[in-house]
């Protein structure tokens, strides 16, 4: 937990979230600034900055979450296809210092960038 991050008071349920998946070590809610309808963030719980702070087991857990969730997001929203990606580093558009992978589902024709725009 990093007192400073806004993702870890989401964890500590002190920000409200809407949550959509939970597990010990891995949580996902809706994006609060939505890029599409159904916009989900996929956190690890434990607090790390880059995708390269995660050990092998929280980072198994974590692409687990997102494999399981990717499909249930788009059929939840009827979309046709989803961008999934990480901004690691502020440099690639990480705001948030809490790795967090984003699920945007994309529909036919929606005119959205893809995903170099993920976050930006
Ligand atoms: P980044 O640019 O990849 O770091 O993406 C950060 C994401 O977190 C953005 O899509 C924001 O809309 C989202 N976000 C920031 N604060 C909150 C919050 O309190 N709840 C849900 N999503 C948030």
């Amino acid at each position: 937990m990093s007192d400073d991050c806004i993702f870890c008071s989401i964890v500590a349920g002190d920000i409200p979230a809407r949550t959509v998946h939970e597990t010990d070590d891995v949580l996902a809610f809706l994006d609060a600034n939505p890029l599409a309808p159904g916009h989900t963030l996929v956190i690890p719980k434990a607090h790390a900055r880059h995708v390269g702070d995660l050990d092998d087991d929280l980072a198994s857990d974590l692409f687990a979450a997102v494999t399981d969730l990717t499909p249930r997001v788009q059929d939840a929203v009827d979309a046709d296809a989803a961008n999934v990606g990480i901004n690691d580093g502020e440099a690639a558009g990480q705001e948030v210092p809490h790795v967090h992978v984003h699920v945007i589902p994309r529909f036919e024709g929606d005119g959205g960038a893809p995903l170099h725009a993920v976050g930006g």
